[in-house]
């Protein structure tokens, strides 16, 4: 019997995050000497800032480097809820601190679905929700969101709707938007919100991108509704507000009745988040927010920035991500002129030209074989090579 037998048989169905293994391939490529701009994995690169550092130093030299709450400790569920009342009213008690947002996906949809429900969840979409559904024998239904040439996608609330069978359990809502960097407007937020009550769904909502809003885009979050415990779980996290990534920093909120049960799977799988960690994150929370809003602003240029040079690559339809730090843009004219698939293009750039983007099939759904996703957390000087590298093989590929 091969080993590979003895596995659940739903290991074959799961896939992981290529994000991961093209960052081991471009870490090799620059240890061989090679100069590869990487558009690849999304995390912010900047540091985490210094305030936030010297809170987790403190801590760790006070020696708090024990387990904790599984909820996390008081205080930093204090300073979340605190956070939060910006959107609504959250107490203490309907937190859970996670390590890193992934473990609040995980939770909150292992929780929630049972074996057989159907999960709407929009296509293109961040990898995890789908694995999460499968592993617990729930069905991901992908709803395809629209593309409009120059401006990006949208949602077509009616799409939802058709797809909603006796099955249907729940929706998933990433705003802003991992992988096509859309932010819904308030009037789409309101929709979906509708939509769940009309048919009783929970809306498995992932904000970890909640304070990447650019160019004037509004953005309302679902904690704004005073009904959410009726319908919402949600999820936020460190990682990418406070650059964090590396912290392991996330969180749940849900109705408080549910706390214990959802604390209970919690436990068994991480424990508690890392102590010191949450240290420092109520610092991340309380104290200065201008490393942040620098930040933020910076990846504002870079989105213009990306934008204007790849609107000059032919076969490369390029539009002004509004949120996160993604854009998504077709490419289906290129494939078509070379024959190639969206794995061998993306290969192809990195190879030949060494600059990574994501193919977009690393985003479930049926969309992704049509495009490929930039993350624009990297400098202006690497984004303004590196699209230039783009634009140059797009040339070379359209115009041969
Ligand atoms: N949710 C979305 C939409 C993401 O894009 C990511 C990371 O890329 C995560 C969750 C996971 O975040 P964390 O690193 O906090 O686990």
């Amino acid at each position: 019997m091969k080993p590979t037998q003895v596995l659940n048989p739903v290991m074959h169905e799961i896939m992981g995050e290529t994000g991961f293994t093209y960052l081991a391939i471009v870490k090799k490529l620059i240890r061989e000497g090679r100069d590869v701009v990487s558009f690849g994995i999304g995390q912010p690169d900047f540091p985490t800032p210094a305030h936030i550092r010297e809170a987790a130093k403190k801590a760790l030299d006070e020696g708090f480097t024990g387990y904790t709450e599984t909820a996390g400790i008081p205080e930093l569920r204090e300073a979340i809820s605190e956070y939060l009342s910006r959107y609504g009213k959250v107490s203490p008690d309907e937190i859970i601190v996670t390590t890193g947002a992934k473990t609040a996906v995980f939770i909150a949809l292992a929780a929630f679905l049972r074996p057989g429900d159907e999960l709407l969840i929009p296509d293109p979409s961040y990898y995890a929700y789908s694995q999460v559904a499968k592993f617990v024998g729930a069905k991901p239904v992908f709803v395809p969101m629209d593309f409009h040439e120059g401006e990006g996608f949208s949602i077509d609330i009616e799409k939802f709707e058709k797809a909603i069978t006796d099955k249907t359990r729940g929706i998933v809502v990433n705003n802003p938007h991992n992988p096509t960097g859309t932010v819904l407007t308030p009037e789409e937020t309101d929709a979906i919100m509708e939509l769940a009550r009309k048919h009783n769904l929970v809306v498995f909502v992932d904000e970890i991108y909640d304070n990447f809003v650019f160019h004037g885009a509004r953005f309302k979050s679902f904690l704004e509704y005073d009904d959410w415990r009726d319908h919402v779980v949600y999820v936020n996290g460190f990682s990418k507000t406070f650059s964090m990534t590396g912290w392991r920093l996330g969180y749940l909120v849900a109705r408080e009745d549910v706390i214990p049960r959802l604390l209970d799977l919690a436990v068994s799988v991480y424990s508690c988040a890392p102590s010191f960690a949450q240290k420092a994150a109520i610092e991340a929370l309380r104290g200065d927010w201008g490393p942040v809003r620098e930040m933020i602003r910076e990846f504002e240029r870079r989105a213009k920035r990306l934008y204007e040079i790849l609107s000059e690559a032919p076969g490369i339809e390029a539009y002004l991500p509004k949120g996160a730090f993604y854009m998504f843009p077709r490419v289906k004219k290129l494939l078509d002129k070379t024959g190639m698939d969206v794995h061998q293009l993306v290969d192809k750039l990195l190879y030949e030209y060494y600059v990574l983007v994501l193919p977009g099939t690393s985003f479930p759904g049926e969309l992704g074989k049509d495009y490929v996703r930039f993350s624009f957390a990297t400098s202006i000087e690497d984004i303004e090579k590196g699209a230039k590298r783009i634009v140059e093989a797009a040339k070379n590929m359209m115009e041969t």
